[in-house]
């Protein structure tokens, strides 16, 4: 049984929002679920590099674009780490593999007859990297990008004829109506289809930056045409034919609602024209929202994943976005809901319920639960629970999913109430019905945790310990634990609260990167379940680490500073651009011996001046107290610019 599902790639002209998270982090709720369903999942995310935009910003900020996209693709991985998303594969467009997928795809098309050579002359919008048609802009603008105008272009484009797959797309939506999904982006693809499909320019004339055309090499290949290929690429089309039957075609791609079109018109019509076997499914997600406006860099209205996740930990964001968007629709993120909602549905009801249980087990039983009694309601109610769960997870309707796992939580809560542990426990004549009141609870509590598992894994693997389940969280199956058991003592363990209130309500002024981040109440209270002994120390993430970045340089000029003991300019080369330095290793190194050495530095701290003189970045030693400082120094040869991590 195998699942392999993937993710769109992501342009990396910036830093990913709450929106572009939005999708990993579903996609992401689907492969673990399919992972705890016993499938050997391939997950696959990755970075679209090869934009004109990349290109831009590589150089506006005076970099080579190679450089640029390895720093950024660190920059998205410690985004993807932060927010718990378990990929098993990161492609690159840039990478080898991609480029040989690509030409190998573009070739097959050619051969086919179906890429023939023409003339392109419209509107371009340069930040959707996509030709667009004037009766789809608004007052001249990008329908997409509503503050810009697309650029009129004029150039020798090869083109690709999708006017011949119009007939097959259409059979295929017919024959397959699950091909898309949800049923509302499936019905705007089939009145396009029945429209008739025009042929489209798949090259652009006159860049460097993309994947030359085989047989045309002073063309690149269209941003859009290589980017769809990275599905095949990442399982070796072009490179491994073995691993590539073994894995295509991809059981599910996840992608947003306004690029349907190219994942179920065009993708599928440049397979069928390669001969290879279509996607199953593509599944167009909906947009969130921050405060009812649509989340855009360009427009000032971003929120940064990481600012949300430091709030209170990744998995309450998850289950916000899961659970209060129906997926496939938009939804609305605003900070008092996001509060709101964590209070109601994590402090109050489900952390509370653990909590209760557990003081309850050490209080009456010395934190051992034996299995007694039937199971009653609660049981028929979570029997009945799996099975909505798994129909709804089955059909990717998330959020019922989630909803039907959170019933079994709230039936718990109400058990609690009537059944009155605390009363019972006052007469020794009621042992038996408080032993099966207590083991209910906690059994209830073990199914929702292994139903919520996928969307809130380190939380719902805190909980399973604390109540005693001995499988590792990786080796639970849902058909075999999601479901009630009559039998197995419980050791029950103590611990802080998952979830402590948030009492104070934060303002909706906060978007965009690290400005007005809202303020953590208290380091505990950010803390996840399982985080909380990290986060109340002084260790750091993986995040904040990679703020720092540090890189390799070398020394090309070196003098003493006039009137320092302690100080010397450096002027060195940092792979995209020459700096002068100023190091206090004066004392320990002559001028004469620094020159040519290659050392490690801090490259991205803010300029300083030292006697005058402005230093850009610090040069990294050993600063042994009262001693002599001693440079870092590399086992091997780097070339300057290599960034140290
Ligand atoms: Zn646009």
């Amino acid at each position: 049984m195998r699942f392999f599902l993937t993710t769109a790639i992501d342009y990396v002209n910036s830093r990913p929002h709450l929106g572009t998270a939005y999708e990993k982090i579903t996609a992401d709720v689907i492969a673990r679920y399919k992972r705890l369903c016993g499938f050997d999942t391939h997950f696959l995310m990755g970075n679209d590099e090869h934009s004109q935009n990349v290109y831009k910003r590589a150089v506006e900020r005076g970099m080579d674009p190679r450089a640029y996209c390895d720093m950024m693709e660190q920059e998205f991985r410690s985004v993807w780490a932060r927010l718990d998303i378990s990929f098993d594969d990161f492609i690159r467009t840039t990478e080898p593999r991609h480029r040989a997928a690509v030409q190998k795809m573009v070739q097959a098309n050619y051969d086919a007859g179906d890429i023939y050579e023409g003339f392109y002359e419209g509107w371009y919008c340069v930040s959707c990297e996509a030709f667009k048609q004037e009766k789809d802009l608004v007052d001249g603008n990008c329908p997409i990008h509503t503050n810009l105008k697309p650029e009129w272009i004029r150039e020798k484009n090869y083109f690709f004829r999708l006017s011949k797959y119009c007939k097959p797309l259409l059979e295929h939506f017919q024959a397959h109506p699950s091909f898309l999904q949800p049923d509302v982006r499936r019905n705007e693809m089939l009145r396009l289809l029945e429209g008739g499909l025009e042929d489209i320019s798949v090259s652009r004339a006159g860049q460097a930056w993309g994947i030359p055309l085989p047989f045309a090499p002073d063309s690149v290949v269209y941003v859009w045409y290589d980017a769809l290929i990275n599905y095949a690429a990442a399982v070796g089309y072009g490179t491994d034919e073995a691993r590539f039957s073994t894995w295509w075609p991809a059981h599910l791609h996840v992608v947003g609602k306004d690029i349907t079109r190219f994942h179920t018109v065009v993708w599928p019509a440049m397979l069928m024209s390669a001969r290879l076997p279509l996607p199953t499914q593509v599944f167009g997600h909906g947009w969130v929202h921050f405060q009812g406006q649509k989340m855009s860099k360009s427009l000032g209205t971003s929120l940064d994943p990481v600012d949300v996740a430091a709030r209170f930990g990744p998995d309450p964001l998850r289950l916000y976005l899961v659970k209060e968007i129906g997926y496939g629709s938009d939804g609305d993120f605003t900070w008092d809901r996001y509060t709101e909602r964590y209070n109601v549905d994590l402090a109050n009801n489900l952390g509370n319920l653990v909590s209760r249980l557990v003081a309850m087990a050490e209080k009456y039983r010395d934190g051992r639960l034996m299995p007694a009694g039937s199971g009653g309601q609660l049981a028929a109610l979570a029997e009945e629970v799996f099975e909505r769960y798994h129909r709804a997870m089955d059909l990717y309707a998330l959020h019922e999913g989630v909803a039907a796992a959170f019933q079994l939580v709230d039936a718990a809560n109400e058990y609690i109430a009537q059944s009155a542990p605390w009363a019972l426990a006052k007469d020794p004549g009621n042992a038996s019905r408080l032993d099966e009141v207590l083991f209910n609870v906690a059994e209830a509590i073990r199914v929702a945790a292994v139903l919520l598992l996928p969307v809130m894994p380190k939380s719902c693997e805190e909980i399973l310990r604390r109540i005693g389940e001995t499988t590792a969280a990786g080796s639970l199956r849902l058909e075999r634990d999601g479901r009630w058991r009559h039998e197995g003592a419980r050791e029950l363990t103590k611990g802080a609260a998952l979830w402590p209130r948030a009492e104070e309500s934060v303002t909706d002024n906060s978007t965009d990167t690290h400005q007005g981040t809202p303020a953590t109440p208290g380091a505990t209270q950010a803390a996840g379940a399982g985080a909380t002994a990290a986060e109340a120390d002084n260790r750091i993430a993986i995040d904040d680490f990679m703020k720092v970045e540090l890189r390799v340089a070398k020394v090309l000029e070196a003098e003493a500073v006039p009137k320092s003991k302690k100080l010397v300019k450096l002027k060195i080369d940092v792979g995209t651009e020459q700096r002068t330095i100023v190091a206090g290793i004066a004392e320990a190194y002559a001028p004469e011996q620094l020159v040519g050495r290659t050392i490690a530095i801090v490259f991205n701290l803010k300029p300083a001046k030292l006697m005058g003189i402005e230093s850009n970045g610090m040069v990294l030693a050993a600063s042994p107290e009262g001693g002599k400082p001693t440079l870092v120094a590399f086992d091997g040869d780097v070339p300057p610019g290599t960034r140290v991590r």
